[in-house]
């Protein structure tokens, strides 16, 4: 957590008079849209005003929550994103641990941008900023937004929007309160949510019953030639963009499917390959179970990072040449 000399510095910022905004990662997911939106909520109860800039467009299953439509797709309003960067008194860092993270167009805008700039994340090895509470052990960012205001005893300004928001990204990022670094502490969080006003069932259902059908023939063509290999450890899955035009892939579609290759008993690790609907290069996911590390496997061999159970890389050959040299690196590490 921020100090208390950090804080009250921090405070000394959140006044009217300063351009606040809030940006996060590429391809924005629950818990960036949640954390995103929800601080700005939280702001908005303070009686200050702040833009959310994401950099790429974000799944429709996302796109029920309080002020999702007020969000700056900087891919689709350069000029407004830019110029919100470019003013910015404060700028708010959320799930992410980089600039570079924020893609190609708005990473540099940050790196210029003459802000405060505030990291929040939970993401392995952030860079400087000019404050930074990082934690790798807590499972989303929005769990920490929920501390950020906790530690400003500022919990009686939460209200219905701040909850859904914050309750959304706690939900994605810890796969519905499954995975490891679910504790205690993001339950107790979790019940002053819904006492906030968060309903589980109204969230839940807007958030995962959004299946299309081409993501579920999607999903069958991929159950149906999944891949086990390294004496059942390693689930390879795979995914060609010609596969993605026929099926009519939308944002969002391929959300998850990784996890099914972690379900098998006996796995260790789950790769997801697929080819980019419009560049030439292969996005990975990696997701592992127990101590097993794909943020330093993805690091060292795919260009990638993210955290200890769950990362992702981006790869510049073709998808079969991809495959083999994951399967030939997975034979150099101990799983
Ligand atoms: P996903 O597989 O869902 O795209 O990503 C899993 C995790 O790894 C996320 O926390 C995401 O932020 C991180 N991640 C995904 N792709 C990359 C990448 O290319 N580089 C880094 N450093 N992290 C990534
Ligand atoms: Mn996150």
């Amino acid at each position: 957590m921020f100090t208390s000399s950090e804080i009250s510095e921090i405070q000394k910022l959140l006044i009217p008079q300063n351009k606040i905004v809030i940006i996060t990662h590429y391809n924005p997911d629950g818990d960036a849209i949640g954390s995103s939106l929800g601080l700005k909520h939280f702001l908005q109860q303070k009686g200050l005003e702040a833009d959310v800039i994401v950099p790429n467009d974000f799944p429709k299953f996302l796109k029920w929550m309080p002020d999702s439509k007020k969000i700056i797709i900087a891919d689709y309003k350069r000029k407004q994103a830019g110029e919100a960067i470019y003013n910015a008194d404060v700028i708010f860092i959320l799930d992410f641990n980089a600039s570079h993270r924020s893609g190609n167009l708005v990473g540099p805008w940050i790196e210029k941008a003459k802000a405060k700039k505030i990291l929040i994340d939970h993401h392995q090895q952030p860079d400087h900023f000019d404050f930074v509470y990082s934690d790798v052990t807590v499972p989303a960012t929005s769990q920490m937004i929920y501390h950020f205001i906790q530690t400003m005893n500022e919990e009686n300004l939460v209200n219905q929007e701040i909850s859904e928001c914050l309750y959304t990204g706690i939900m994605t990022d810890t796969g519905g309160f499954r995975f490891r670094s679910t504790s205690a502490d993001t339950h107790r969080i979790v019940a002053n949510l819904i006492e906030k006003g968060a309903d589980p069932a109204k969230i839940s259902s807007n958030t995962w019953d959004t299946n299309t059908v081409s993501r579920l023939h999607l999903l069958a063509l991929i159950l149906g030639r999944i891949e086990v290999v390294k004496d059942g450890k390693v689930a390879i899955l795979w995914l060609k963009r010609d596969e993605l035009k026929e099926f009519g892939f939308q944002k969002g579609d391929t959300e998850g499917f990784v996890n099914y290759g972690l379900s098998i008993m006996g796995t260790r690790v789950s790769a997801f390959f697929m080819e980019d609907l419009y560049e030439d290069f292969i996005k990975i996911s990696f997701r592992s179970k127990d101590d097993v590390d794909v943020n330093q496997f993805s690091r060292k061999y795919f260009n990638g990072g993210g955290h200890i159970n769950a990362a992702g890389g981006k790869y510049m050959k073709t998808i079969e040449e991809t495959i083999e040299d994951f399967k030939e690196r997975i034979e150099l590490e101990e799983f």
